[in-house]
């Protein structure tokens, strides 16, 4: 490996090449994790209604997606300061076969995770929701005790309006000004056990229309949702150590 000696001139093209790379790991991970969501946990029907499957789950799409999102972030980086920066000549380039890459890309999914758990992420956060049980964003945290199975009293709906506002419907996660949140007995009524006690979260009228047609249908439907949230974001950690590792060299 061809040791990098810092230096003025190369204060450019490494600022360009780390911006790149942090562009290419900041759109790749969410999308990763917005494609695993519609096109491999939904079609294989893993939804919320198994929440620890679902967190294991959601935990490997994680691991998966900040791996792929660093190795891509970090190629591009040292492509571009080869391409502009020409005292370098030879940077470390990705392969299977060596054993250092694959556990730097474990490290990078590894830290990926934690950056997630940091900013507030839950791994069922990225799971398709069942509309009939707790959502991906529900948080028992973020509900209240249910007075009873009838409709929420006046004071309860206040409360779970200000709920909705502020972290959103537990279904879809919406939480824009203009939507309308409704207190959503969980288990629902149709599918609650004798000795079950109950609680409300708010749900958007979108998804409390949805789970009426499900119930009501009596056929488990799960959506799809997808919601900015910090936890989205990738932090570009990794750059930092494969910069740091070239210093060492
Ligand atoms: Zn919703």
């Amino acid at each position: 490996m061809a040791s990098t000696q810092f230096s003025s001139d190369m204060l450019t093209p490494t600022i360009i090449a780390n911006s790149a790379g942090w562009m290419m790991g900041g759109l790749t991970f969410p999308t990763i994790l917005r494609i695993s969501q519609s096109y491999v946990f939904y079609p294989l029907g893993f939804d919320t209604s198994t929440r620890f499957k679902a967190s294991s789950c959601g935990f490997l799409a994680v691991l998966i997606g900040g791996s792929v999102s660093s190795l891509l972030a970090i190629e591009l980086r040292n492509r571009v300061i080869l391409e502009l920066d020409s005292d370098t000549s030879v940077l470390p380039s990705y392969s299977f076969k060596n054993r250092k890459s694959t556990d730097k890309l474990l490290l990078c999914g590894m830290l990926s995770t934690v950056m997630f758990r940091l900013f507030g992420g839950r791994f069922i956060n990225i799971i398709p929701s069942n509309v009939a049980t707790r959502g991906a964003y529900a948080n028992i945290m973020q509900s209240l005790p249910a007075s009873s199975s009838k409709y929420a009293t006046a004071n309860e709906r206040k409360l779970i309006t200000k709920l909705g506002q502020a972290y959103g419907c537990h279904t879809c996660g919406a939480k824009s000004g203009s939507t309308i949140f409704h207190a959503d007995h969980q288990p629902p009524n149709a599918h609650k056990w004798f000795w079950q006690t109950q609680r409300f979260y708010a749900q958007c009228q979108n998804c409390s229309g949805k789970q009426g047609a499900s119930i009501g249908s009596k056929t488990v439907r799960s959506i799809t949702h997808f919601n900015f949230r910090m936890y989205l974001v990738w932090m570009p950690i990794p750059l930092f150590l494969e910069a740091a590792s070239e210093y060492d060299a």
